[in-house]
């Protein structure tokens, strides 16, 4: 299957990264809808979609208001927007409140339940809540023998090892590099050598970072040698990147 990073920055866009998205265009699935999101339109192979939501934040959320247009044109047929009970009251209530975003998309939302099937029973879905400021949840996929787990935005904890063992690829949010330690905590993220042991713990294949913070554009914003000296198998994640599983 087909993996498309539409954005990896975290917090804000910048000139290099636009903020969380991430697509399987075959099978119609998008992990969150940030910025990103205006990316969904030109990379359809279906023309319904599920959306999955970790969590509220607008780095998260705010490109579900750009998809208002393909979903007029007819370029999507159909929408499930899937999150907590408290994700989608906070979209519904504050995104698409009236003096925001005055209209609201033609949006099926589901509260997640334990296992959610999509794609025609194709992929199943599982979730598990992570530690961040408003709480946020991380997502577990399955297709035939193929499994993925996406983690942001969270401070790495062993309460989701299990969740994530064994995966052929984990994408899991790393916004700072270990200098910058103590931001992690401050903030509800995670820092590099964190989360290359949780990878290296869990004995996952390998490992895309993603949610960089915004603030760097260089080409190693996170330290990938600090990450690789623990768990080899760990990569960087940029905008457009696609990957095959
Ligand atoms: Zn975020
Ligand atoms: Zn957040």
């Amino acid at each position: 299957m087909r993996l498309l990073f539409l954005g990896t920055g975290g917090y804000h866009p910048n000139e290099r990264r636009h903020t969380a998205g991430i697509m399987l265009p075959e099978l119609g699935i998008l992990f969150d809808a940030g910025s990103s999101a205006f990316r969904v339109a030109s990379h359809l192979a279906t023309q319904q979609i599920d959306i999955f939501l970790t969590h509220a934040h607008l780095d998260h959320v705010q490109g579900l208001t750009y998809l208002l247009v393909p979903l007029a044109r007819g370029q999507i047929t159909h929408c499930r927007v899937h999150a907590s009970p408290d994700t989608i009251a906070a979209v519904k209530e504050h995104l698409f409140s009236e003096p925001l975003f005055p209209v609201l998309p033609a949006f099926e939302f589901l509260p997640l339940t334990d296992q959610v099937a999509v794609a025609n029973g194709q992929a199943i879905i599982t979730h598990q809540p992570l530690h961040h400021p408003g709480g946020s949840v991380g997502y577990r996929l399955q297709v035939g023998d193929k499994k993925i787990a996406y983690i942001t935005d969270t401070t790495v904890s062993h309460s989701y090892v299990d969740f994530v063992r064994g995966v052929d690829l984990l994408i899991h949010e790393c916004y700072f590099p270990d200098a910058m330690a103590d931001w992690a905590g401050k903030t509800g993220h995670s820092y590099t050598s964190q989360v290359a042991s949780l990878a290296s713990e869990a004995r996952v294949t390998r490992m895309y970072l993603t949610h960089i913070d915004p603030q760097r554009s260089d080409d190693d914003p996170i330290g990938l040698a600090t990450a690789r000296a623990i768990f080899p198998e760990t990569y960087l994640a940029e905008d457009l990147m696609e990957l095959e599983i």
